[in-house]
This record gives C-alpha cells, structure tokens and sequence, in this order.
C-alpha cells in the first residue's frame, strides 16, 4: 500500500516537472507586443476635444506567431492639454518580466485668424480733407491668443486705413476702413480743347471730351452729364452743358459754346471779304471785362483804343492783350484843350499812353486813334491846323492812325443797347470791311455787343483785330 502510493506521487511529480518545463519553453518563446489605434500623430484644431482611441497589446507564441491571448496596454502618460502645443501619449503593457510601449504625438494647432473689429465711424469724426484720420477705434480678439487689440498695427494710405494683426500661430487678420472726408469742395470739369467752337452749318458735332475730379472721390469723368441741343442746320450760338456730383452732393458745371455759322464763315480768312472790326474807345472801364468774356464767347478778337480814365481799371489793358486783342492808343487824358493845345502836348498825352500799355503788355503799339477822330473840328478852337500836322507826323513816326466807318450811336446817339445793335447792324450791312466805333467805358454799348456778332457769324462775316495793314477808315480832316 506504502509502495503503491510512493510510485503513485513519483508519477505525479514527473507528470508536474514536465508540464513545468513545457510551460516555462512556452512562455519563454513569447513576445509582448503594443500597437496603436489610429495614427502615431494627431493634430487637432484648437478647441476641438482630443479624442482618445487607446492601443492593443498581446501575447504571441515566436515559432508560429500565433496570438496566446491580448493584454489591455494602461496609459502611463497624457500631459494632452487645450492650448497650442506639441503633447505625448504613452501607453504600456507587460507580462511577467516583458514589457512593450508605445507613443503617440498629439498636436493641436491654432489655424483660425484673429477678428478685427472697427468701431463705426460717427458723421462727427469726419476728417477734414488734407488732415490726418482721427482713429475712432477698434478691437482684435483671437479664438486662442484672446485680446490682441495691442498689436494691431494700423497704416494710413490713399483714403483707407489698414489694420494687420498676427496670432502667436502665424495667422494674420486684416481689416480695411475708407476714410469719410468731409467733402465741401466740388469736383472740377476740364473741358478737352476750346470752350468756344465753331462748326458750319451741316457739321456734325463732335464732342471733345472733358475730364473731372473731385478732391474726394478721385476721377469723376465717367459721370459726368453732358447736355446740348445743337441744331448743326441752323446758324446761331449753343451751348454743351456738363454737369458732375460728387458723393457728398456737390455739383459742378462748365460749358462750351458752340457756334455754328454760315459756309462762307472762315475764321481765318484773309481776302477781305465781309470783315468786321469791332473797335472799343474810352475804356478800360467797369465794363471792359465782361466785354472780354463775350467777346470770348464767341471766339471774336477786336481792338480797344484805350486811355487813363479809369486807372483801377488798368490791369483790364494787359487782360485784353492776353486774350488775343489788339492794343492801340486812344489818349491818356482825353482832355482836348490840352490833347490839341499843340503838337508837343498831344505827343506828350501819347507818350503817356504808350507808357502804361508797354507796361500792361510788355508791347508799343503803332496803332492810334485820334480823340474826336481825325475830323474832328474841336481841335480848331485850341490850336489852328492842328490834325493836318497830326495826322502827318504821326504817319512820318510810323504810327497809323484809324478812324470807323460804322458808328454805333453810343457816344450820344441813343442809350439803348437795341439801338446800338440796329444802328451797328445797319452800318456794317453791305460793307466789305466795317470799322466799328463803340465805347467800352459805356454798360448799354457793351451789351450790345453779342446780338451784333451773333448777327455777324449768321450773315457770313468775319470778325477780326486791327492791325497795321488793316483798313483805316480815315475821314476828311477839317482842321
Ligand atoms: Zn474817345
């Protein structure tokens, strides 16, 4: 019985040695393994809650790779935090003295730009133009950094503000503002070519262009209106009107006038055929520079035999010459007891004049008329035989001395622009070369004046300037 149960535990004890070694060759020819779920880097967009997704561990047998049994890995760190940043996940397993690891790399990154905010801007903020901007401020928030509003960086350019700002993630923000000027100034219309045209009749109308600007709004000339109602078929003066608003209201206008005359109309025509001198005595005056504005007008230069009668209005002689009219001497004093007391008092009174127009025009002028005209009979009561030695000598000194052969009736005849404008009409009708006399030191003669030439582009004359070889239309001298 003793024996039998001694060989009983011999057996057992062979039986448990061999299952032992078995177990220990087994174990030893194992190896732990750890694998991740998903990928080894993450990046997730700040904000965004990480999502963890764990790792596998297991036992496999090394002969034939055969999987014993899995192992749940523990995460022995996780430092994963909310900010910006670079973190790592590690995660463990081990059995008996194995042990494997594993690492993930969690990235959260900040791609959203920060938010500029502009205040609004009040009417009463309005920068005066030339002014720098009043900044009426602003705020910059980012989804991560917070408030950034101390780092934004403004710049002031052509009307706008710009603002920038970067993020501690290189994201950068821009917001725009357009500066509000306060706008009182008009824009300004610049005509393209002549304010004054002249087309004949049948000739189309081309318009020539304009530009416009305003100080404000920049280049305007896309708005600008252009108005007219020429009829090419009917000789008379028009008027192309153009007219611009800027933003803030103001508007601005210009205008050319158009004349559309008769064929035979030439501006520049040298045969003498239908020529009107329109020539003005006794000024300059408070009247001379709306004369040089009509006279413009229509693109008609004429003659102005001036004197000193109204020395404020002196400057008006160098104007005239300016815009293309002719300078010659009328007299400085126009006082005939002294003007024709003797040769060398009327030399004396035209040295005179002379003097103020050389200073007015930078010119002497050769050109003279006579107070009272050549035929004047005043003369006799202060010196006897005066015009006859006048009228020699100046010739001898290269002077040329002109008269008219059209009087307006201005110089005591009438008051009345209507009859300036008839008698004038009247006078020059049939002549080939009128001289008109007229005074521009008269407001009622100088209104005449448009009605006269509008006449005279209708029936085909042609309007010109004295010069030294133009007709003088001498009278008879009487004394
Ligand atoms: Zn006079």
């Amino acid at each position: 019985m003793f024996t039998l149960r001694k060989k009983r535990v011999g057996a057992l004890l062979v039986f448990i040695v061999l299952i032992a070694a078995v177990f220990v060759w087994s174990i030893a020819d194992t190896e732990l393994a750890i694998a991740l779920n998903g990928s080894d880097r993450v990046e997730i967009d700040y904000g965004e809650t990480y999502e963890e997704e764990g790792a596998a561990g297991r036992l496999v047998e090394r002969t034939f790779g055969q999987e014993l049994f899995s192992i749940r890995p523990s995460v022995v760190q996780n430092d994963v935090r909310k900010e910006v940043g670079t973190y790592q996940i590690v995660y463990e397993v081990r059995f008996l003295f194995q042990k494997a690891t594993a690492e993930r790399t969690v990235v959260v990154v900040d791609r959203e730009p920060p938010v500029i905010e502009l205040a609004e801007q009040k009417d009463t903020e309005l920068t005066p133009p030339g002014e720098p901007f009043q900044e009426c401020g602003y705020r910059a928030v980012d989804n991560a950094d917070g408030d950034l509003t101390d780092q934004v960086e403004s710049r002031e350019e052509d009307g706008r503000v710009t603002y920038t700002v970067t993020d501690s993630s290189g994201n950068t923000a821009t917001a725009e503002r357009i500066i509000r000027y306060i706008d009182t100034e008009p824009p300004v219309i610049t005509l393209i070519g002549s304010e004054h045209m002249t087309l004949r009749t049948g000739e189309t109308y081309n318009e020539l262009g304009y530009t416009a600007v305003d100080q404000i709004d920049g280049d305007l000339t896309g708005q600008v209106v252009v108005e007219h109602q020429i009829d090419s078929q009917k000789p008379g003066v028009y008027e192309v009107l153009y007219t611009v608003a800027d933003r803030s209201g103001n508007r601005a206008a210009a205008k050319r006038t158009v004349t559309v005359v008769s064929p035979s109309y030439d501006p520049s025509n040298n045969s003498g055929d239908k020529i009107i001198y329109l020539t003005f005595d006794d000024g300059p005056s408070p009247y001379t520079e709306k004369l040089l504005d009509t006279l413009d007008t229509y693109g008609v230069k004429a003659t102005f035999f001036v004197t000193n009668g109204y020395p404020e209005y002196r400057d008006m002689i160098g104007e005239a010459h300016r815009r293309g009219h002719t300078i010659a001497i009328h007299t400085y004093s126009h006082d005939y007891s002294d003007v024709y007391s003797s040769k060398e008092a009327y030399y004396n009174d035209l040295d005179k004049m002379q003097e103020i127009i050389v200073e007015q025009t930078g010119e002497t002028t050769t050109l003279v008329r006579f107070p009272g005209g050549s035929s004047n009979m005043v003369s006799r009561a202060y010196c006897k035989g005066i015009m006859s030695l006048l009228t020699r000598s100046l010739e001898e000194d290269g002077y040329h001395y002109f008269d008219w052969n059209v009087s307006s009736a201005d110089a005591g005849g009438t008051t009345e622009t209507s009859v300036v404008v008839d008698t004038v009409i009247k006078g020059c009708s049939g002549k080939r070369a009128s001289v008109v006399l007229q005074h521009d030191s008269k407001g009622f003669s100088v209104d005449a004046v448009a009605q006269i030439i509008e006449w005279g582009l209708r029936n085909g004359y042609t309007f010109r300037a004295l010069d030294e070889n133009s007709p003088t239309a001498h009278h008879g001298v009487n004394n």
